[in-house]
Parts: C-alpha cells; sequence; structure tokens
C-alpha cells in the first residue's frame, strides 16, 4: 500500500514531473519538459492538433487508424441512436446487449477459441481474468515485460499475502523461465503470463518456446495481444498466427482501444474457462459493461480486419521501412518486428530532450523513461498507421534525422 513517506520517493513520477519543470535546461530550448497528458484539440488519426498546431501523430496506439473510419464511426452512431449511450449496468444483471454477444462469437471465431468473454477495458480483462484463474495453489509465471494490468491481477485475486505466487523471469528469457519450471513442484498448477507483442519496444514474445515450455512442465500458458491483434500474422491474427499457436495457448486477451477503435476487451479460450471467468469474474460483475457505441464500434472493426487483409499487410509494409530507415539512420531501434518502433536513447534526460525537439518539429512520438523501463532501457516510442501516408512518413524520417544530427544522437 501506498502511504504519503512513500510517495515522497524519488522515483515517484509527480515529483520527477516537478523536478522537470524546475529543470528550464531541461530542452534544447531551455523550455519546460513535460511531455504527459497533452490534450488533443483535433483527431484526425495520422494528424491531431495539439498546442494550436497539426501534428503527425506517430504515438498511438490507433494502429488501423479505424477510429476515423466511416464505416466504424456510423455503426457506432447507429448503435447510440437504437440503444442509448450507455448500457447503465453489468453484463450481468441488465447490460448484455445482443451486440454483446455477436461480437464474442465472432472473435472466438476470429482467434479460433471456442468461447470469448468481452470486459469494459483491457485493464479489466486481465484483471478478471487473471485473478480467478490463480490461487494460493497456482504459481504465476510472468515475463517481466507484460502489461501491469497482468499483475495487477494478483492483488484482486488476494494479493501476495494470501499466499498467491508470482515469479517473473526476464523479458523474454527462456533459459531464465525454464530454470524457474525446473525449481517448482510439477503437480502444482502454473499459469505461464505474457504479452504477444511487448508495448514498449514490439518485440515479440518468443511463442514457439513457450508453447514447448508450457508442454513440458505442464504449465497453462495465457497471453495478452492486444498490440499484435489487427497488426501482425498474415490476416491480423496476432501472435498466435505469427507462430501458428493457435491450438497450444491456452487463454488469449485483447483490448479495443487499439486495432478495434473503440474501449473494451475480451479473453478467448475454452467454454468452461470462460464459463468460469463469466461467473467468477469481479471486474466483469460489478462493473458496467461495454457500452453500445463501443460494442458496435469494435464489431465492425473486427468486420474490416476479416474483410480487408490488404490493409494489415499494408501496415506491415509501412512499418517495415520505418524500422529499415530509422535503422539505417544509426537509431538503436531494439528488436522490433511490428508496428511499435521504439527509438532506444538510453537515458531519461536526452529522451525528454529529443522528445521535446521532435514536438517542436510536427511529430508527436511517447517518451518512455524510468520507472516504466529501467533508465538504461529510455526510450521514445513510435507506433505506425495503416492510414499514415508517403508523405507523413517521409516528414517524420526527416525529423527524426534533422533532429538526431542536431543533438548528436546519430
Ligand atoms: N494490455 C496491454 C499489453 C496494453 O498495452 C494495455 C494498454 N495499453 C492494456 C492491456 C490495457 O488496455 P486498455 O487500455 O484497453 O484498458
Amino acid at each position: 500500500m501506498h502511504n504519503v513517506n512513500q510517495l515522497k520517493r524519488t522515483r515517484d513520477p509527480v515529483r520527477k514531473r516537478d523536478a522537470l519543470r524546475e529543470e528550464k535546461e531541461g530542452s534544447e530550448q531551455g523550455e519546460v519538459v513535460y511531455p504527459y497528458f497533452i490534450p488533443l484539440e483535433e483527431n484526425y488519426g495520422p494528424r491531431v492538433v495539439m498546442a494550436g498546431r497539426e501534428i503527425i501523430m506517430v504515438g498511438s496506439n490507433n494502429y488501423l487508424g479505424l477510429t476515423r473510419d466511416p464505416r466504424v464511426q456510423e455503426a457506432a452512431i447507429k448503435a447510440i441512436e437504437r440503444f442509448g449511450t450507455s448500457c447503465s449496468g453489468s453484463r450481468f444483471l441488465n447490460g448484455t446487449l445482443e451486440l454483446h454477444e455477436e461480437l464474442e462469437a465472432r472473435l472466438a471465431l476470429f482467434v479460433k477459441k471456442p468461447a470469448a468473454l468481452t470486459f469494459t477495458t483491457g485493464y479489466q480483462t486481465n484483471l478478471g481474468s487473471i485473478s480467478v484463474m490463480i490461487d494460493k495453489q497456482t504459481l504465476l509465471i510472468a515475463d517481466r515485460n507484460t502489461h501491469a494490468c497482468v499483475f495487477d491481477g494478483i492483488f484482486l485475486g488476494g494479493g501476495l499475502n494470501s499466499g498467491v505466487k508470482l515469479r517473473r523471469y526476464r523479458h523474454n528469457d527462456m533459459d531464465h523461465l525454464e530454470r524457474i519450471l525446473e525449481g517448482v513442484d510439477p503437480d502444482a498448477p502454473k499459469l505461464i503470463a505474457t504479452d504477444g507483442v511487448f508495448s514498449m519496444e514490439g518485440d515479440v514474445a518468443n511463442l514457439p518456446r513457450l508453447v514447448e515450455l508450457s508442454k513440458s512442465y505442464n504449465a497453462r500458458l495465457y497471453v495478452d495481444d492486444a498490440h499484435g491483434l489487427g497488426v501482425i500474422g498474415e490476416t491480423g491474427r496476432g501472435v498466435l498466427e505469427y507462430f501458428d499457436v493457435f491450438e497450444d495457448v491456452d487463454l488469449v486477451t485483447c483490448t479495443f482501444s487499439k486495432s478495434f477503435a473503440s474501449l473494451g476487451g475480451f479473453v478467448a479460450g475454452d467454454e468452461d474457462a470462460i464459463d468460469y471467468i463469466k461467473h467468477h469474474s469481479r471486474p466483469l460483475i460489478f462493473s458496467a459493461s461495454i457500452p453500445p457505441a463501443n460494442i458496435a464500434a469494435a464489431l465492425k472493426s473486427l468486420e474490416i480486419i476479416e474483410s480487408e487483409p490488404d490493409m494489415i499487410a499494408g501496415l506491415q509494409r509501412k512499418s517495415e521501412r520505418m524500422r529499415n530507415e530509422l535503422a539505417s539512420l544509426g537509431f538503436d531501434t531494439g528488436e522490433s518486428e511490428t508496428a511499435i518502433i521504439p527509438i532506444l536513447l538510453r537515458d531519461d534526460r536526452k529522451t525528454f530532450q529529443f522528445w521535446k525537439a521532435l514536438f517542436d518539429a510536427g511529430v508527436y512520438t511517447n517518451a518512455v523513461v524510468s520507472p516504466a523501463v529501467p533508465p538504461e532501457r529510455s526510450l521514445l516510442r513510435t507506433s505506425i498507421m495503416a492510414t499514415h501516408c508517403q508523405e507523413d512518413l517521409d516528414s517524420v524520417l526527416d525529423a527524426f534525422e534533422k533532429t538526431g544530427r542536431r543533438m548528436g544522437i546519430i
């Protein structure tokens, strides 16, 4: 639990912000650098208006640009006209629409699982799924870089003090995972959890090896593919398609706030598991369901993803080009294989300075510093959208090149 004393710790983000505000020399121009909570005054997808200026957005999760697709917008408007602006209650009692059930049935088919269940956010999906999958007997073994909500599920599941066991393996380090598995009771229930595509660096989990290890050590496998679905795999079915491991992953989760242009999330798996989650998950039972507009937007986005594989191929091509060009300019782009391309700067201050210089040049990226990542992995997170045009991407590369040279980064 946080207490007042802990809030004073230097790693606290609020103190960090205040310190940054005080560091007038923090940016190239000697201005205050604070790259968070910046309001979007307009949002056209690949271009937005911020601080009164048009900016190219390479810092969103709107990978397919579907939030501005007229078909998705129209579906959301029609759902509001038909069902109103809210379901006003939880799925359990009075907040289930036919649209929720239709989307669940179609998502299950999409990820080739017998059943799926939607939650009101991606965060709640993992919170609500992990918390019911673990108990005092079950050991959760997760990649260190797995999204926070998977770890938060432990606390809803009773917390570490209640005897829930957690081990974290080094990021994508399969030898470390195997050593952990070797050391635990072979008969104890175990759940291995990982992101499919890691949200900050765009690298992909080693699913083939995870599948082997989960089989050899009798563990169940849980994959959060928030950044993979709609982005990787030939038809956008994410990391399960990328490695063809549909059969071997027990539970897959995703959010609708990225490729699905909406708000919400889902978990898919076998019928018993989904039914169990449905009747035991507190974030599902005690929170209002996805509103009509959002469920309709996710459903329409799924339809578009299924019917337009060219759009996904286009995103993959654009991402590959940007990855190659940024790397050939001399930037360190880590291990990315997806639409998320990190620019590793390995220094918090340099990251803020570069962020500000790019912002001034009309390019919006995400500054990712400690404690979100270790200080030696501070980075600018960029993400490519299917709706970026050639001119957008050329301008981004030009800004990166000029700013990178001026600051001595490349
Ligand atoms: N999982 C991952 C891997 C994420 O990156 C995020 C959010 N960025 C979530 C889950 C939570 O999703 P949401 O924002 O829809 O609650």
